[in-house]
């Protein structure tokens, strides 16, 4: 009998192609998602990019008595967990919101997991827990920082599964994720920012399609290799497949596992911009402007763990992100509005 899965946040960027990947290995899906920042057209494309069925809650996090309706409705064998707010600039601003929505939420959730006997989870956890890192690439036992309200939720969840694993026995994978970029090979579902995009990659593509008139880059005076900026940009698609590791490594071996998901390599802001011009053709004009409050130089993984214990290793290469991202972007110019 195949297994269900719970995914929080599946009408989101990495959450749909996650559903979509389930789906593809045969694993039932029930998704719950708010819209707060998706919308059902992301799951209505899964369903027919791969014809199978799953189902939907529109149901909040914190809705306790939606979550135990969830849980009563189907028997869950683990609940991989992306639904939270992402945007680092304005959870600086709204600090509070952020730790009700991410928090509060991701506690309700997991008291709701504790009543139904559902103890396996797959965490959505980030780069940021290292603030600044000592030096790259980083690996799981580097120290851990925070410089920011977005951070700081990560961080406090992965140590509430900590202690949760240990009072009540949970099997818990936590992943953090170094820059997901890119879209599925099809180019129907893909990031799809409301509003002006947070991250560099949606930037880009939506300057070369016309919808930006520039690209600002924050900064050229790091100590780099060209002066930007240099992530460690994994493609989306790889990193899902990291969580169905992750589910497989649940089956398999109990108790708390915490690995980094990147490719090893970093890219700078620069070659990545010259990736896109490459992959579309198109002129993309570029301003230097200052430093971005809070950015490090150079945020690299160190993911031999993930290979080792998951036998997980990113398969695509800079080339298949820019390609994705600008296929996602000229059949969606608009993403999915
Ligand atoms: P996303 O915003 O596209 O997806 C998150 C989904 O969760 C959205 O569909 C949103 O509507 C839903 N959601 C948010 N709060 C909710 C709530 N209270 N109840 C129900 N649904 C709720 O973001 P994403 O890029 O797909 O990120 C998924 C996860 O991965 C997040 O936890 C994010 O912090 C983490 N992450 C993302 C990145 C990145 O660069 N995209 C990097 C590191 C970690
Ligand atoms: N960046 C940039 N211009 C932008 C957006 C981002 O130069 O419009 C740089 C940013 O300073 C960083 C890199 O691109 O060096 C990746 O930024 P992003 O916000 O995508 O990821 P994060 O900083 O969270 O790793």
């Amino acid at each position: 009998m195949s297994q269900t899965i719970l995914v929080t946040g599946g009408a989101g960027y990495i959450g749909s192609h996650a559903v979509l990947e389930l789906l593809s290995a045969d694993y039932e899906v029930v998704i719950l998602d708010n819209f707060c920042n998706s919308s059902k057209e992301s799951l209505d494309r899964v369903k027919t990019l791969t014809g199978k069925e799953f189902t939907f809650y529109e149901t909040d996090l914190r809705d306790r008595q939606g979550l135990a309706t969830i849980f009563k409705n189907h028997s869950i064998d683990s609940v991989i967990h992306f639904a939270g707010l992402k945007a680092v600039g304005e959870s600086n601003e709204k600090p509070i919101e952020y730790y009700e929505n991410n928090v509060v939420g991701s506690l309700v959730l997991f008291d709701e997991m504790e009543k139904a006997g559902v103890r396996k989870i797959v965490f959505s956890s980030s780069a940021t827990v290292y603030g600044e890192p000592e030096k790259n690439p980083i690996s799981e036992t580097a120290k851990l920082g925070h410089t920011n309200p977005y951070g700081r939720t990560k961080y406090m969840i992965e140590f509430i599964l900590k202690d949760i694993q240990k009072a009540k026995n949970w099997d818990i994978v936590i992943l953090r994720y170094f820059n997901p970029v890119g879209a599925h090979a099809s180019g129907d579902i893909g990031e799809s920012p409301n509003d002006v995009p947070n991250n560099l990659l949606p930037f880009v593509t939506q300057a070369a399609i016309g919808v930006r008139d520039h690209v600002t880059i924050f900064g050229d005076d790091y100590d780099t290799i060209d002066g930007t900026g240099v992530r460690d940009y994994i493609h989306v698609v790889d990193l899902v497949l990291g969580h169905i590791k992750s589910l497989e490594k649940l089956d398999k071996d109990k108790g708390l596992f915490i690995y980094n998901l990147g490719t090893g390599s970093g890219v700078s802001v620069k070659e990545m911009i010259d990736a896109i011009r490459e992959v579309s053709k198109k002129d993309i004009k570029v301003v230097v402007g200052p430093r971005r409050a809070g950015d490090v130089g150079e945020v690299v993984a160190d993911s031999t763990l993930a290979e080792k214990e998951l036998g997980w290793t990113a398969q695509y290469n800079l080339k298949d992100m820019a390609e994705s991202s600008w296929r996602w972007q000229e059949k969606n110019p608009k993403g999915y509005a």
